[in-house]
């Protein structure tokens, strides 16, 4: 617990987390300053002079940079010349979670990872509804940490790196890694490292009494492991594997998940079982399966809420079946690695639905699943040309689509019953959408006027 009463606190971007941060500070009875360098929203504006809240938008002026310190907005990047002017006085800069976090005793599970945060953080909550134990759900889903963490019971946090960028004592009792693959290396110089030692920062402040669950195939966090063991205090480490048994932690065996704690081993059901299909959800079925035991839920409400557990809109969601073709909406895959995993999680010939604003996508790593499975690729949004030129060749059929409606109504034709349409289209949306949610939303009302 961290006394903020009467400090002068700056909170940068007045984003969803941003506002929320400055709420709770205020309510803290700290002295809160807003400041945007674009502008704030009608509704954010509204809340802040509810609250007594002063601010500026459209730029920054010396009373942003007079404050004792500042609490970032995940979307203000560390390189943002207020914060520079921050870290260049010596003053601290903090995230949204750590201001957070300073106002609560109650247990703190974070899930971190390129791909699959969401859909661990809501399996996780599923788990926690099925056993029911007291939670709140937040961070980068829905809701801001701010928002929920005077709640009782466990707080689960969907934590993005940026958030963890600026960390000082965030402990979570339970933290989970569930992968790292090039994305918003943007952000970090362009360097994988940079970006995986962001995701790493979770571990930081973790003592023998928490627990860090990991991804066991994972080369670079592996490697992260082993640095951690070198440490006077570090995390009890659990592993998940769906490929090769660990030594502590959960795994595959002849098609059952098995958790082995201290040498002893537990079948926790069949894969067969689980509520969501492919690989990367088992491993994501393992991760959360591990975060709950950590949590000393019975092995009987897990092994029930991962076999009920839907999954999440727009993430391999069957949007619907016309003359026995499945229309699956994967709207969320933003990276090619998501689609590599979409295209994984089935067995039948495809039609793949893929493009929007492309980051520097190299869509040859999808080639030999297409080359198995795809049969028609048809590229949307302004990465159509560069799809074209890297996936072309590999396609038996390549088509282009100017909007939503003509890629549906162009796949409907070459689809044959028993198959999958795919909308997984690793990039961003912003070309043609508002965001991810409104692309798999017209992709489901395209689909559903067929
Ligand atoms: P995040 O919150 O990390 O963006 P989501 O759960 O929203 O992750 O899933 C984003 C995309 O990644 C979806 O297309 C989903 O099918 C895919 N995905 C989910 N889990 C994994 C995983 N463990 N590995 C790779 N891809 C995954």
């Amino acid at each position: 617990m961290r006394d903020v009463k009467g400090t002068h606190i700056v909170v940068i971007g007045a984003a969803r987390s941003g506002i929320a941060a400055a709420l709770l500070l205020k309510h803290k009875e700290a002295k809160v300053f807003v400041t945007d360098s674009g502008a704030i929203s009608m509704s954010s504006k509204a809340k802040l002079i509810d609250a007594g809240i002063t601010f500026e938008e459209n730029g920054h002026t010396s009373v942003a940079e007079a404050a004792s310190f500042a609490v970032l907005s995940p979307g203000v990047p560390t390189k943002a010349p207020i914060v520079q002017t921050y870290l260049s006085e010596g003053k601290e800069v903090f995230s949204e979670i750590e201001v957070a976090s300073w106002f609560t005793n109650e247990r703190i599970l974070a899930v971190t990872g390129s791909n699959g945060k969401t859909t661990v953080t809501t399996w996780l909550s599923h788990i926690w509804e099925t056993a029911n134990v007291d939670f709140s759900l937040s961070g980068n889903i829905g809701y801001a940490f701010s928002e929920k963490v005077e709640a009782n019971g466990d707080h689960i946090l969907e934590v993005s790196s940026f958030q963890l960028d600026h960390i000082t004592t965030f402990k979570p009792d339970i933290s989970v890694l569930l992968n790292i693959t090039p994305d918003h290396l943007d952000r970090y110089e362009y360097s994988l490292e940079k970006y995986a030692a962001s995701k790493f920062r979770i571990t930081e402040n973790q003592t023998a009494n928490n627990w860090f669950i990991f991804n066991y195939d994972d080369p670079l966090i592996k490697q992260h492991v082993e640095a951690l063991q070198q440490n006077e205090s570090f995390p009890q480490l659990w592993g998940f594997s769906n490929k090769h048994e660990v030594p502590e932690g959960a795994f595959v065996r002849n098609d059952h998940i098995i958790f082995r704690f201290n040498n002893k081993e537990e079948t926790l059901m069949s894969v067969f079982e689980l509520g969501l299909k492919g690989q990367h959800n088992l491993q994501n079925g393992l991760a959360a399966a591990l975060a709950a035991r950590a949590a000393e839920i019975k092995n009987e409400a897990i092994r029930e809420s991962l076999k009920t557990f839907t999954g999440v809109e727009h993430r391999l969601e069957i949007a619907r079946e016309v003359d026995g073709v499945k229309y699956i909406n994967d709207s969320k895959a933003t990276n090619v690695n998501a689609v590599w995993f979409a295209l994984d999680s089935y067995n039948v010939p495809m039609t793949l639905i893929l493009g929007g604003r492309d980051k520097g996508n190299d869509y040859s790593e999808l080639i030999d699943q297409i080359k198995e499975k795809v049969h028609t690729v048809i590229a949307i949004g302004e990465s159509k040309e560069r799809v074209k030129e890297q996936l072309e060749a590999v396609s038996p059929n390549f088509e282009m689509a100017e909007t939503m409606r003509d890629a549906v109504r162009a796949a409907k034709k070459v689809a044959k019953r028993g198959e999958v349409v795919l909308l997984s289209p690793a990039c961003s949306s912003f070309d043609m959408f508002d965001d991810y949610e409104h692309r798999g939303k017209v992709f489901k009302e395209e689909v559903n006027k067929l």
